[in-house]
């Protein structure tokens, strides 16, 4: 397996300072997630100019509609070739299973519960069901139908480990270095690069803590040394 670890998110609507960002990191970098803030602003135009950079791409559209509409879909995103793409495990069995028809290259990625929804939340939405149960299930289901691995917080590690063992790739955001320091952070439910990659993670998404950098590549080098 590659040892480089770390997915760079690039969430900036500035098309000049992304592709100096990946121009920077692409050689101490695993991949480069572009989600909804890059693809609308920049769409297939902007995709075409990272893709020339030869870089691993996460496509992070997380498509969740009825199954013909998603295998629809990812057939139009395996001509871009992304070495990752995602859909919301609460489309159910066959939008999932539907997946495995149309891809070629492309792992598909689960997102099983949005970090950002908190335990009120998720009580409303999903019915005094609590946040551990879900995420165990979804990942379950996942793995039921054959995706080939999931989205999740660093929390929900261990669970879905139990669940799943070694079946399922998992990639967590919500990472932040030992020593990162900054008051207007939005992530909560944190882990440091080392504790999520001893807890089993496979590929940690990390975005401002490099990208907001002084100096990115010397931030990213600084993660990749934390884990060797
Ligand atoms: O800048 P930061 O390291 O917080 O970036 C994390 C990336 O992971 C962002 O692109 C964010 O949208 C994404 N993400 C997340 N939590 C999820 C799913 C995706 O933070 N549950």
């Amino acid at each position: 397996m590659n040892s480089k670890k770390i997915i760079i998110a690039l969430d900036n609507d500035n098309l000049k300072n992304t592709i100096k960002l990946i121009e920077e990191l692409k050689y101490d970098s695993f991949a480069f997630k572009v989600g909804y803030e890059f693809f609308f602003n920049f769409g297939l135009v902007g995709y075409k100019l990272i893709n020339q950079k030869n870089v691993r791409i996460f496509l992070d559209l997380k498509l969740h509609d009825i199954p013909n509409t998603v295998k629809n879909g990812i057939q139009a995103i395996s001509k871009l070739n992304p070495y990752f793409t995602t859909v919301h495990i609460s489309g159910g069995d066959n939008m999932q299973k539907i997946t495995n028809k149309t891809k070629k290259e492309i792992k598909i990625l689960g997102v099983s519960i949005l970090t950002s929804m908190n335990s009120e939340q998720t009580q409303k939405y999903y019915f005094n069901n609590d946040i551990n149960n879900i995420v165990s299930n979804f990942a379950t289901y996942a793995m039921e139908n054959k995706l080939d691995g999931v989205v999740c917080s660093p929390k929900e590690i261990n669970i879905i480990k139990k669940k799943c063992a070694d079946k399922l790739i998992i990639i967590t955001p919500g990472i932040r270095p030992e020593n990162y320091k900054n008051n207007a952070d939005d992530q909560e439910r944190i882990m440091t690069p080392k504790e999520a990659l001893e807890a089993g993670a496979d590929y940690l998404v990390i975005g401002r803590p490099i990208t907001e950098s002084l100096n990115p590549l010397e931030a990213l080098k600084n993660i990749n040394a934390s884990i060797k």
